[in-house]
């Protein structure tokens, strides 16, 4: 696996010997897990843990996988592989209709697992609507520097390991250095016009940068807030 960035994946799953077989997959492929067991408990996840993937399991102790999906959809756009033992098409198309980006049916074979988590996850970054991705070269401010070739973020020429959301944030103030992006725009841009208006995943995302590139998270070097407005990145000097 040549790619740097961990990618942050949600497994909502309330079968533990299912949970931990995919956990583990995906794992031992550089990916990074997180878990949730309830619908419930898989709707605050999504929102506070940032994940760039959603594996979902349809059949949960509290709710239908597809009210979780029908609501996810209402206000994110990240890629959904909806699980569930259920074979019969309608299933497939109901979930397909409401967003979900694929699906598995039970049971399924790791190397399967594996190409569908690579393909949402691709097919992400593909129709990406800014194209923020698809800069080329490096950006340098300070001791920071944003290598667009590598998707990689080094601080004192270190990588600084950012999850995919957290590079993505980082590339588009990057190529914007200097100027004061919206809130509303940052979100529009880097998780769909369905997520408009939930600052939270954006709110989440920057503690978690600031976290790993600032000296002093509370008084920022690089990511400037502009209170009420948005952010801005440092500009360098050239
Ligand atoms: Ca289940």
């Amino acid at each position: 696996m040549t790619m740097n960035i961990r990618e942050k994946i949600l497994i909502v799953e309330d079968e533990k010997s299912i949970a931990h077989f995919i956990s583990t997959i995906l794992i031992s492929n550089g990916y990074e897990t997180i878990l949730a067991r309830s619908g419930a408990e898989a709707m605050t996840m999504a929102s506070s843990h940032c994940p760039d993937l959603i594996i979902l399991d349809l059949g949960l102790p509290d709710m239908d996988g597809i009210e979780v999906l029908r609501s996810l959809r209402t206000w994110s756009s990240l890629p959904v592989v909806v699980v569930s033992a259920r074979s019969h098409e309608r299933d497939k198309v109901e979930a397909l209709d409401l967003g979900a980006d694929d699906y598995l049916t039970k049971p399924f074979g790791t190397a399967e697992l594996l190409a569908r988590v690579r393909n949402a996850i691709r097919h992400t970054r593909t129709t990406s609507p800014s194209g923020e991705i698809a800069q080329r070269g490096t950006y340098t401010v300070g001791e920071l520097t944003i290598d667009y070739n590598k998707h990689q973020v080094l601080l004192r020429g270190q990588n600084v390991h950012l999850t995919l959301s957290e590079f993505r944030l980082v590339a588009l103030l990057g190529k914007y250095a200097g100027r004061v992006l919206t809130y509303d725009y940052i979100i529009k841009e880097l998780w769909g016009p369905r997520a408009s208006g939930n600052n939270q995943i954006l709110r989440v995302n920057m503690a978690n940068i600031r976290r790993k590139i600032e000296k002093n998270p509370a008084e920022p070097e690089y990511l400037f807030t502009e209170v009420g407005v948005g952010y801005r990145m440092a500009e360098n000097d050239d």
